[in-house]
């Protein structure tokens, strides 16, 4: 770490816990998909856990505090508490600085307890409105959250409808793609309307790659993409790229059971993320994407 962004964590430390800050040791622990990650310690032996990116995108950090920050007053599952961000204003290194969470195996019955904090998590958070304080982040495409009171309008202008703009506008979408988008869109309200749940916190952009297991072996979100939306939206993110057992589903339906005709609405939710995949990493997920909406659009 340079010794600017060094002064600067410190600054943020003093001022945001009242102690003097002396950066003892920076040991880089295996960096993110994104930035750089790494934990510090103190001279008095406090750690914490530092993303930072001389080029990150706009209001990245500043967001992803407030994300945490929200997630962290619903106490229903462990979330690294945010200490503060800077950089970005200043024309320095822009930075996030976090609890640093230790980690350790996860105890048996990981899955079941994470399942059951999960429902809790959106239980706790419910709301009525969709949408989010901020636009903020998935991945690194930038995801609107313009607060609307219909689902379905949220769905259509801010998920699904954004990113079929995008992948036409990235070129990667074709006229077979885009004509069964067009039909699915008209189809939304008949695919996701009902049942009418109100919305929850959701983490956003949960994979198996976004979860720690702390030194109890409890589970910890981290990197959220968070805004409030239907809970199903949640869950089809974690059925995409492996990470969860059934335990962890039959445990957050203990909490709060899914309502009928659940599959189908998942595999709506899911393909945004799909959309998202293919807007980030290309091609390979055209097939992916064609499938659900040749499935749905018809
Ligand atoms: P990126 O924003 O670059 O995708 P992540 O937030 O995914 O970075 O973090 C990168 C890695 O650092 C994670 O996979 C995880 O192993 C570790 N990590 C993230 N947050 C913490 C934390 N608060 N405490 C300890 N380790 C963390």
């Amino acid at each position: 770490m340079d010794s600017k962004l060094a002064s600067q964590v410190e600054r943020l430390i003093e001022e945001k816990t009242g102690q003097p800050a002396q950066i003892r040791d920076g040991s880089r622990s295996g960096g993110g998909c994104i930035n750089d990650a790494q934990r510090i310690v103190l001279e008095d032996g406090r750690d914490f856990f530092l993303k930072s990116n001389p080029r990150p995108l706009p209001g990245m950090f500043p967001r992803e505090a407030e994300a945490l920050e929200k997630m962290a007053e619903v106490n229903a599952i462990r979330v690294p508490h945010p200490v503060g961000t800077g950089g970005e204003d200043r024309g320095e290194t822009p930075f996030i600085l976090m609890e640093y969470i230790p980690t350790g195996s996860a105890k048996s019955g990981f899955h079941e307890s994470f399942g059951r904090q999960f429902a809790q998590f959106h239980i706790q958070s419910k709301s009525d409105r969709f949408g989010f304080d901020h636009d903020n982040y998935l991945g690194s495409t930038p995801q609107p959250n313009g607060w609307e009171d219909d689902w379905v309008e949220f769905w259509r202008k801010h998920r699904l409808g954004f990113q079929l703009d995008l992948a036409r506008r990235n070129g990667l979408s074709d006229p077979t793609m885009d004509r069964l988008g067009e039909k699915l869109m008209d189809r939304l309200p008949e695919l996701i309307a009902e049942p009418a749940e109100p919305s929850c916190l959701l983490h956003g952009d949960l994979w198996g790659g976004n979860y720690l297991s702390d030194d109890k072996g409890e589970p910890v979100l981290i990197d959220p993409a968070a805004y409030y939306g239907r809970r199903e939206a949640d869950l089809a993110m974690t059925m995409l790229f492996g990470g969860f057992n059934s335990t962890f589903y039959s445990a957050y339906e203990e909490v709060w059971p899914l309502e009928d005709g659940s599959r189908d609405r998942l595999e709506i939710y899911k393909l945004h993320h799909l959309l998202n995949h293919l807007n980030l990493f290309g091609g390979g997920y055209y097939s992916g994407c064609v499938s659900i909406l040749r499935r749905y659009a018809g």
